[in-house]
C-alpha cells in the first residue's frame, strides 16, 4: 500500500482482484472534492469482465476459506482492523477529501470501522443440539452462503464496506466490495490492506462508474448481497435477484421522525437535535429527518435551533474548526437546494437556506419551521444539512404523523419521562427507536428497517447469521 506517500501525496489507486493489484480495463473515473470541485485522483474503473473475474476469483477461493476455523477467519479480520488503525494518519486526509466531511470526522468514521470490524469478528456460530432423545439427535449448523456481493453508497464509505466484509468473512463467505463512484478511493486503499492479509481472492474490490453493480445483482455466483443505498435502487436490486433467489440484505433511506415531548427544557434539547438533523451534514440513513415539536415549546426549541444553526462553522473538511462539510456530490447538492427552494415557498425559512457562491457543494445547516407534511422536505428524504421542525397538538397526533411514511428505519423520543418515552417508542413503526439519545450503533446489536427502508439486519448476532444458512443434521439413534 503506497507505505512511500509523504503527507499530503494522494498516490495510486488499484483493484483487487483475485489478490492481484490491477488497473481498471475501462479505464479511470475522476473523483472530485466536493469541497473544491478539483480532482483528488483518477480512479481505477473495472469493467464487466473485471467484475466477473472478481466473481470467479471469489468462487475459487471460497471453498478453501469457508474450511478454515473461524478462529482462524477471525484473527485474520483482527488484523485488518489492527491495519486500518496502522494507516488512520493516511486514510482520514484522503476520505476527507474525497466524501468531504471533516478531518475529524474521518478520524471517527476508521476508528467505528475497526472497532466494529473487532466487535462483529467477535461473535461465534457455534452448532445448536435442538434435539437429543432416544430415536435422534438433531443439530443445527450455520453454514456459509458463497461469494457476497457487497454494494455501499457514499455517506460512510469505510464503515459501510466494512460492516459487510467482517461478518460476510468470519461466517467463511468470500466477497466482492464495489463502492459508491463518488468515494471509491479509501475503500480501495482498504482493499490493498486486505491484499496483504487474506488469501488470494477472498476479498475484491472493484470501482465502477455506477455501471457494474447490476453486473454482481444478477451474477449467477453471487449467492448473497448485502446493498446499502437509496430505497429506489433497492427495489432494482431485489428484482434483479429474484431470477436465481439471492439472499438479501437491504440497509435503504429514512425518513426519520424526532418526538420531542412538552417535558423538556428547550435550550437543553436543541443542541441534540440540532446533532441528530445535522451530522455529517445531514447524510445520514438514520438521521433526525422529521422534528415534531409540541405547540406549548415549538417557538422556543425553533429560536434555539436557529441560533446554533446560524454559529456552526461550514467549510472544506481540511481546514481547522470546520465543523460541517459540503454535501458529498453535485447531483445530491442540487436536490437538496431545490428541496430548499420548495420548503421557503411553504414555510419559513429561520436560519441558513441561502445561495453559496463560489466552488462546493456547500449548504448551511438549514431550519424550515411552519411546513405543512405535503411539503417535499417533510414526506421525501431530504438527505442533507436541512431540518423541518413540524408543530403538533397531541401525542397520538404526532405519533400517527410520524408513522405516516413508506420509510421506516428509525426514530428518536425526546422526554423527561422514561415511562412516556418508551410509551411512544413501542407505538413507532420502526427497526429502532433511541429514547434521549441518537445513533447509538455499538457492533453487539442489530439495526434494521421496517417497511421501504429494507430487509434483514447489520450487526450483532443476527447480523452475523444473515450471512449464513441454516443447516440441520438429523441423525437417527439406536
Ligand atoms: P444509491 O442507491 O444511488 O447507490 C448505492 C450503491 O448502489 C452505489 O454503489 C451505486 O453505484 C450502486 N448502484 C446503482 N445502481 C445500481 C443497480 N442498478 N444495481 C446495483 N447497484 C447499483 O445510493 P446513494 O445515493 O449512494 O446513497 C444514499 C442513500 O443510501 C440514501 O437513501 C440513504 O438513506 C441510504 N443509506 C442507507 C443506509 C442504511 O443503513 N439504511 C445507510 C447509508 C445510506
Amino acid at each position: 500500500m503506497n507505505a512511500q506517500l509523504k503527507p499530503g501525496q494522494i498516490g495510486e489507486f488499484k483493484l483487487l482482484i483475485g489478490g492481484k493489484l490491477v488497473p481498471g480495463a475501462a479505464g479511470t473515473v475522476d473523483v472530485i472534492n466536493p469541497a473544491t470541485e478539483k480532482v483528488v485522483a483518477a480512479c481505477p474503473r473495472a469493467d464487466v469482465a473485471q467484475a466477473n473475474q472478481a466473481v470467479a476469483a471469489a468462487k475459487a477461493a471460497f471453498p478453501a476459506w469457508a474450511a478454515k476455523p473461524i478462529a482462524e477467519r477471525r484473527a485474520l479480520l483482527m488484523k485488518l482492523a489492527d491495519a486500518i488503525d496502522a494507516r488512520v494518519q493516511e486514510l482520514a486526509p484522503l476520505l476527507t477529501q474525497e466524501q468531504g466531511k471533516p478531518l475529524g470526522g474521518a478520524f471517527f468514521e476508521l476508528m467505528v470501522a475497526s472497532a466494529n470490524i473487532r466487535g462483529i469478528a467477535a461473535h461465534d456460530l457455534p452448532p445448536v443440539v435442538l434435539k437429543d432423545d432416544a430415536q435422534s439427535k438433531v443439530v443445527r449448523v450455520r453454514s456459509p452462503l458463497g461469494v457476497v456481493a457487497a454494494i455501499t453508497p457514499w455517506n460512510f464509505p469505510v464503515i459501510m464496506m466494512v460492516t459487510k466484509l467482517a461478518p460476510a468473512l468470519l461466517a467463511g463467505n468470500t466477497i466482492v466490495v464495489k463502492p459508491a463512484p463518488t468515494t471509491p478511493l479509501t475503500s480501495l486503499r482498504v482493499g490493498e490492506l486486505c491484499a496483504e492479509i487474506f488469501p488470494a481472492g477472498v476479498v475484491n474490490v472493484i470501482a465502477d462508474a455506477n455501471d457494474l453493480g447490476g453486473v454482481l445483482t444478477s451474477h449467477p455466483d453471487v449467492a448473497k448481497i448485502a446493498f446499502t443505498g437509496s430505497t429506489a435502487t433497492g427495489r432494482k436490486v431485489m428484482a434483479s435477484a429474484a431470477p436465481t433467489l439471492k439472499r438479501l440484505t437491504l440497509e435503504l433511506g429514512g425518513n426519520d421522525a424526532a418526538i420531542v415531548l412538552d417535558d423538556v427544557n428547550p435550550q437543553e434539547i436543541a443542541p441534540k437535535l440540532f446533532f441528530a438533523a445535522m451530522v455529517n451534514s445531514g447524510q445520514v440513513c438514520l438521521a433526525a429527518k422529521r422534528i415534531f415539536v409540541p405547540e406549548k415549546i415549538y417557538d422556543a426549541v425553533c429560536a434555539e435551533l436557529a441560533k446554533i444553526a446560524s454559529a456552526a462553522k461550514v467549510g472544506n473538511g481540511l481546514e481547522e474548526g470546520v465543523e460541517f462539510g459540503p454535501l458529498q456530490n453535485r447531483m445530491q447538492y442540487e436536490k437538496v437546494k431545490a428541496i430548499i427552494d420548495d420548503a421557503r415557498a411553504q414555510g419559513k425559512v429561520i436560519a441558513g437556506g441561502e445561495p453559496h457562491a463560489g466552488p462546493g457543494y456547500f449548504i448551511k445547516p438549514t431550519i424550515v419551521s411552519g411546513l405543512p407534511d405535503g411539503a417535499r422536505l417533510v414526506c421525501e428524504e431530504q438527505f442533507g444539512p436541512v431540518m423541518p421542525v413540524l408543530k403538533y397538538k397531541t401525542l397520538d397526533e404526532a405519533i400517527a404523523r410520524a408513522n405516516a411514511s413508506e420509510y421506516g428505519l428509525g426514530a428518536t423520543v425526546w422526554s423527561a419521562s422514561n415511562e412516556r418515552a418508551m410509551d411512544v417508542a413501542m407505538k413507532l413503526e420502526t427497526g429502532t427507536v433511541w429514547i434521549n439519545k441518537h445513533l447509538d450503533l455499538p457492533p453487539d446489536v442489530p439495526y434494521g428497517g421496517t417497511k421501504q427502508s429494507g430487509y434483514g439486519v447489520e450487526l450483532g448476532q443476527q447480523g452475523v447469521e444473515e450471512f449464513t444458512q441454516v443447516k440441520i443434521i438429523n441423525q437417527a439413534k439406536g
